[in-house]
């Protein structure tokens, strides 16, 4: 299934339409700097880039965000990214100030700004100015933050040998309460769930929901692969429609691998024959041990593993910045 000539036809695709060119982009990334910061169609040094303590992101955490890689020079998934932000907006009756062409040139040009080529941008909106109680109502413009900085999640010995992964006591919230689904700045449940990591010495938080199928990592979607097979949980199970995800679903329709989204319990994961873990800070890392409070479960990263990161690694920085200028 994995010959040599579908991995390469796999390293060999070109980039997305929406994986955006950035003109004028330096041709390396250059030392740590002041960040310069875009907080509504203004940019400000790290120092001064403040915004109102009355704002119900900082309130309430009423607000939603992206996280978003750029590689050698070109944003990566940009149009998916914007796509799930205005859609996280939208399931909370945010109305994103700007339209998605200046959010685009906005995003662009604090890259530009920072003089960086390959590193990561949060991009937030907020509620806005509001008064000290709850009702959104109140706050009659929502303010948008972009920050563009360099990142190192891993180690590149992690990447090699893989995560630690415990199963945490703290519940994925269901898409009934606060939906998984929107990316808001009200991340309380996964914040509480890395906690737990923390306090296991953990690299990460398994998240089960509340039927006891597993969700996501905090900040991660999680695979199993099992007798040749991928799987993840569904959406419903309480999991982001992750970007990274959905690459992984493109690159195994190209390498003709099965790939399906049944509900997973922990005893899929620990009888699975390879884990991996996705996530646009955490890219593609495998893991390799699930911890739970009767021990541990170890995996050796696989062979599949290994070339979906490599098929990811060349999705992304494989670009050439002229291609798509
Ligand atoms: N789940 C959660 C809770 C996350 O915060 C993230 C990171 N955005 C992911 C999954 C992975 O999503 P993506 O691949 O789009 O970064």
């Amino acid at each position: 299934m994995l010959t040599k000539d579908v991995a390469a036809t796999a390293v060999a695709t070109p980039p997305a339409k929406s994986d955006t060119a950035l003109k004028g982009a330096p041709t390396k990334t250059s030392a740590t700097k002041p960040l310069r910061i875009y907080i509504d169609g203004e940019f400000y040094d790290q120092a001064d880039a403040k915004i109102s303590v009355f704002d119900h992101g900082l309130l309430y955490g009423d607000g939603v965000f992206e996280g978003i890689r750029f590689y050698n020079g070109r944003v990566f998934r940009m149009e998916a990214h914007q796509d799930r932000l205005w859609e996280s907006a939208r399931s909370i009756c945010l109305e994103i100030p700007i339209s998605r062409e200046e959010m685009d040139e906005a995003l662009l040009e604090t890259i530009r700004q920072n003089d960086l080529r390959d590193g990561y941008i949060r991009q937030i909106v907020t509620r806005g100015v509001g008064n000290l109680g709850l009702n959104p109502v109140q706050c009659k413009r929502p303010s948008v933050i972009i920050i563009a900085s360099t990142i190192a999640l891993y180690s590149e010995e992690t990447y090699r040998r893989g995560l630690t992964v415990v199963t945490v006591p703290t519940r994925r919230m269901g898409p009934a309460t606060l939906n998984p689904a929107i990316k808001s700045l009200n991340y309380l449940n996964n914040v509480l769930a890395r906690i737990e990591a923390n306090l296991a010495d953990a690299d990460e938080a398994l998240m089960l929901n509340d039927a006891g199928n597993v969700a996501e990592c905090t900040a991660d979607n999680v695979f199993i692969v099992k007798r040749g097979q991928i799987m993840t949980p569904p959406i419903t199970a309480g999991a982001l429609r992750g970007i990274t995800r959905s690459v992984v679903f493109d690159v195994a329709s190209e390498l003709d691998i099965k790939i399906s989204e049944p509900e997973l319990t922990r005893h899929d994961l620990y009888t699975a024959d390879e884990a991996f873990l996705t996530g646009t800070a955490a890219e593609i890392t495998p893991v390799r041990e699930i911890v739970h409070p009767t021990g541990a479960y170890r995996f050796t990263p696989g062979a599949l593993t290994r070339q979906l990161i490599e098929d990811f690694a060349a999705a992304t920085r494989g670009h050439k910045l002229e291609a798509a200028a």
